[in-house]
């Protein structure tokens, strides 16, 4: 066949460890046969993030800007042990954090849902999409210690400095305690309400989004209020496709969700966000079967796997033994960033490649040839699973491709 041509470059970037080996094969085996691959590549790996004072992570989150898609590969975070490890200048920030900041995106995640790969709630049959909003609350709060005796209010003021309010949070009369103070502002969570109802629209999900209001009653008021006042934006085009929204308390979503056969895109509060998209992706099964998309409010988009590195795997690599790394979130990162670059060129058949690349995986797992971490949450009458190595795998799927 002649190869498929891409008329916009794609914001390439590569990354670490065993994600950065398979990087490579995904692309040999699977994409660089059938499409003339029309990337601007930047070099994430922590060794060039090194070299360039991490300004290379800056210029990529600028290039998604300007070409609207991205797709990246997972990348260390460094700690006090990579410092010596890769000998850094710094500790350079999460790559992943910086390109957020960046973007002002919220990062959906959704798991990749087989034949055989059962959930351990088996009504969830279909993908539960989870979006996390990743500013403030918790995250940003200060606290400290209270003493017997002290007063702790909140108090703020204008910019000319003037008490304009103060409130006893609470008075320590006799024994000591901790206090907290957080906050949220009203741009970046419609910045979130509009990410999540545009995804929403464009996966055809539903969509629940949900705090605990009752108690918190101006803080999560103002979220459920923004996101009501951004619904209406979006009410008509939800209504022409069929599609709800429904704004509930926190203890009612975790109750639906769980009953629900999944089909859902569930929006959640910085903190539920975290608990909730662990819950959700153990309850999928591995790691390697989640992917990952951040979206601007201004639709742009940069798909990755939802998992680290690898290293344990990386470094039984680096010792010439076997690996059998799953590959399957990273493929479904290319192909969300292929089928992405297709739809905003009205490139038919790159996007019909990027779903072929898509049902070619799934296939192949159903019909039993898998990396280890699936075998033993494979269940299908008839087949006994198959554990294929890292390259094996990708071999399994170019020849149903
Ligand atoms: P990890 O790379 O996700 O791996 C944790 C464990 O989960 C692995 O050791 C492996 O278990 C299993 N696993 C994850 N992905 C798998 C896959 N594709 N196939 C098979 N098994 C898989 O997390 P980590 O070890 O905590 O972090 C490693 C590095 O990744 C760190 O430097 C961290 O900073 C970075 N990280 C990057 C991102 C990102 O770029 N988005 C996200 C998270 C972490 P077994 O060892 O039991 O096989
Ligand atoms: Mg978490």
């Amino acid at each position: 066949m002649a190869k498929i041509q891409m008329t916009t470059p794609i914001v390439e970037m590569d990354g670490d460890e065993m994600t950065r080996i398979l990087w490579k094969k995904i692309k040999e085996i699977l994409i660089l046969p059938y499409v003339d691959l029309n990337t601007e590549y930047y070099d994430l790996g922590l060794v060039h993030r090194d070299e360039t004072a991490d300004t290379v992570t800056v210029e990529s989150a600028l290039a998604t800007k300007k070409y609207g898609v991205a797709v990246k590969c997972a990348t260390i975070t460094p700690n006090v042990q990579r410092m010596s490890e890769y000998n850094l200048h710094e500790m350079w920030k999460s790559p992943n954090g910086t390109i957020r900041r960046i973007l002002d995106g919220t990062v959906f995640r959704a798991p990749i849902v087989c034949k055989g790969i059962r959930s351990y709630v088996p009504t969830w049959t279909k993908p539960i999409v989870l979006a996390r909003h990743a500013y403030g609350d918790v995250y940003a709060a200060v606290d400290h210690i209270a003493e017997p005796g002290n007063k702790v209010f909140l108090v703020t003021e204008d910019k000319e400095g003037r008490e304009v309010a103060r409130q006893l949070v609470h008075d320590f009369n006799g024994t000591s305690g901790v206090v907290q103070g957080m906050h949220n502002c009203d741009d970046s969570i419609r910045s979130f309400a509009h990410s999540c109802f545009r995804y929403a629209l464009e996966q055809s999900l539903p969509m629940m989004f949900a705090t605990k209001d009752t108690i918190s009653k101006v803080y999560d008021g103002q979220f459920k209020k923004i996101f009501n006042e951004v619904y209406e934006e979006y009410k008509e085009q939800f209504e022409a496709k069929g599609l709800w929204y429904l704004y509930t308390l926190i203890d009612d979503a975790v109750a639906r969700i769980v009953r629900s056969e999944g089909g859902i895109l569930w929006a959640c509060k910085n903190y539920d966000g975290d608990v909730m998209s662990d819950m959700v992706a153990t309850a999928y099964g591995s790691l390697g079967m989640m992917t990952s998309v951040l979206v601007s409010p201004d639709g742009k988009y940069e798909y990755e796997a939802a998992h680290g590195t690898v290293t344990r795997h990386y470094y039984k690599y680096l010792k010439g033994e076997e690996t059998s790394t799953n590959s399957v979130a990273t493929i479904f990162a290319w192909t969300g960033a292929l089928h992405k670059r297709g739809e905003m060129d009205g490139n038919e058949e790159l996007m019909a490649f990027a779903k072929k690349l898509e049902q070619a995986t799934i296939a192949t797992i159903e019909e039993g040839e898998m990396t280890g971490d699936l075998v033993p949450l494979f269940h299908r009458e008839g087949i006994t699973p198959r554990k294929l190595n890292s390259e094996e795998f990708l071999y399994a799927i170019a020849k149903r491709l």
